[in-house]
């Protein structure tokens, strides 16, 4: 072991990062941590996916103000990994660091690739979530929910149902929220008052869970339409029969809404079994319905229950669909992709020995987080063919599926290893050259300076956070959001 403190550079300060910071220093209290996050402030997807009427779920940032009071630990906010001139070099921080962990998320949505994805009224669901929680990438979005009265939601995961509740919900209980103003201000003129969630697999394989449909059968004044086909035939399967998991989410969708149907003013709908074929329009410019082709069940979902719960969960949660050659078409003037985001690789990678798989959008790892040399062969191996020194957790570690907690854990696991392989001698950057240890935080803070970077530390975010607060306070809320880079510096440097 090492006895002099591991010096650690952590990218991305989501939660993969900042569980990874939090196990990390309890294990190693005198490492020395530089988190590097591209944006001024803190806390990745918490802050800028998590819709904004979860407000619990956000109190997990929690964790990274415990962190920020270590002495060793700094963050470097506004400082993107990468490139183009405002950015610090991989290159430049492998010098300076023992370890990198790779922490910085998935940045991409997935596109559907289909005619028509360019039509206006057509959005990707991670720009809408990004705008109406004032990321500033998306502050200039701007949609228009005034053409029409539906909506169309592309895919039946988590982000889609949240972006079906922010269209659907009361505006007094949205404006409580930290969501931004300008949100409130689009939403308060939307005429959308059906949205419908249409995906390529049935009720028992669409990845939403029953928390996020139980709140939207509970939304007041917002009623559930049915599909258009029985229950029975979707689901395919005898409601005694199926695993409890199965069961419970088919009884919820069966028993639909707290207001009836005929009784709301707005409503959603789930629409199972057909796949996004093209975006349509009569004049090429604005979106005017969207076509599906229907597929079907590979296999009859009945005849993969055979009475043990967790084998027939598993078959019929990963139970196929294919084609059937009919189509149908969904009358819309909005439309959101909401089909899943994408990692993708940062720019000097290479130059540091750090692979990319591009077709599972993640860095090979062996499972536990560290990175595996570019065309190692099988994951699993302990540390054959590891790159020295180099660490990933989170969504770009696993791929983008996943809630907070399974990125915890994830995070707990890459952490643990780091702390192993660096109490066993393990090789990491540094060499028998450098027994004296890297230059860490002090080195690379000159760095930035000498490129003129304008660095916000934990005490800047302090500053930014308390005018949030106190911005959202006047207005009955939790906080108002800072939507531009250009007005959070200028609020530090005035
Ligand atoms: C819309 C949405 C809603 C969600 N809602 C919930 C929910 O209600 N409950 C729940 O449990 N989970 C939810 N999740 C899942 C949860 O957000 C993820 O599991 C988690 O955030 C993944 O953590 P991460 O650290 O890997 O990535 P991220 O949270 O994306 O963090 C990555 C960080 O890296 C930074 N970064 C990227 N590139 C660079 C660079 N070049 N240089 C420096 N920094 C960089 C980013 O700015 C970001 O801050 C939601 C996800 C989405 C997309």
């Amino acid at each position: 072991m090492d006895c002099r403190p591991l010096q650690l550079a952590i990218i991305g300060s989501g939660p993969a990062g900042f569980y990874s910071a939090y196990r990390l220093l309890k294990k190693l209290p005198d490492a020395h941590i530089t988190m590097f996050e591209q944006l001024p402030v803190p806390y990745g997807l918490v802050r800028y996916g998590v819709a904004p009427d979860h407000p619990e779920v956000k109190k997990s940032s929690e964790t990274l103000v415990d962190v920020a009071k270590y002495p060793h630990f700094h963050f470097a906010g506004n400082v993107s990994i990468g490139t183009d001139a405002n950015s610090l070099p991989l290159p430049v921080i492998a010098q300076n660091y023992d370890a990198i962990l790779f922490a910085y998320g998935a940045s991409r949505d997935r596109k559907l690739d289909i005619p028509g994805e360019g039509l206006r009224g057509v959005l990707s669901a991670r720009a809408f979530v990004g705008w109406y929680n004032g990321l500033p990438e998306y502050a200039d979005l701007d949609p228009d929910l005034t053409k029409g009265d539906t909506a169309v939601v592309i895919g039946q995961g988590n982000v889609a149902l949240d972006v079906t509740r922010t269209l659907l919900a009361p505006l007094e209980e949205l404006r409580k929220t930290d969501i931004s103003e300008q949100a409130v201000e689009v939403l308060s003129r939307s005429r959308v008052k059906s949205v419908k969630v249409i995906g390529r697999r049935g009720p028992l394989q669409a990845p939403y869970t029953i928390k996020e449909i139980r709140e939207l059968m509970y939304l007041p004044g917002v009623g559930f339409a049915p599909p258009p086909e029985s229950w029975d035939d979707l689901v395919g399967v005898q409601r005694k029969r199926l695993p409890r998991q199965l069961r419970r989410i088919a009884e919820l969708l069966e028993k639909g809404s707290k207001t009836p149907l005929e009784a709301s003013n707005k409503a959603w709908q789930l629409g199972y079994l057909r796949s996004p074929a093209a975006f349509l329009s009569s004049n090429n410019e604005d979106l005017e319905a969207v076509g599906f082709g229907q597929t079907e069940y590979e296999l009859e979902p009945s005849s993969l229950v055979n009475g043990d719960p967790s084998a027939d969960l598993n078959a019929l949660r990963k139970l196929k669909v294919r084609s059937t050659g009919g189509k149908t078409l969904v009358h819309a003037s909005l439309a959101f992709r909401s089909v899943g985001y994408q990692s993708e690789p940062l720019e000097g990678m290479k130059d540091v020995g750090v692979p990319f798989d591009q077709a599972l959008g993640v860095i090979p790892n062996d499972r536990w987080g560290r990175v595996l040399s570019p065309g190692h062969g099988p994951a699993g191996a302990l540390t054959a063919g590891h790159v020295p020194g180099m660490y990933c957790a989170g969504w770009v570690k696993r791929g983008p599926t996943g809630v907070i907690a399974s990125t915890m854990d994830d995070a707990f696991t890459t952490a643990d290893v780091i702390t192993k392989d660096w109490e066993g001698g393990v090789k990491f950057m540094s060499d028998e050259a450098e027994s004296g240890g890297k230059g860490g935080w002090d080195a690379v803070k000159h760095e930035m300076k000498r490129r003129s970077l304008r660095v916000v530390s934990w005490q800047d975010w302090e500053k930014i956070d308390a005018l949030e607060r106190a911005r959202g306070k006047e207005k009955g809320k939790e906080r108002e959001k800072i939507r531009s880079v250009a007005e959070m510096l200028e609020v530090l440097d005035g």
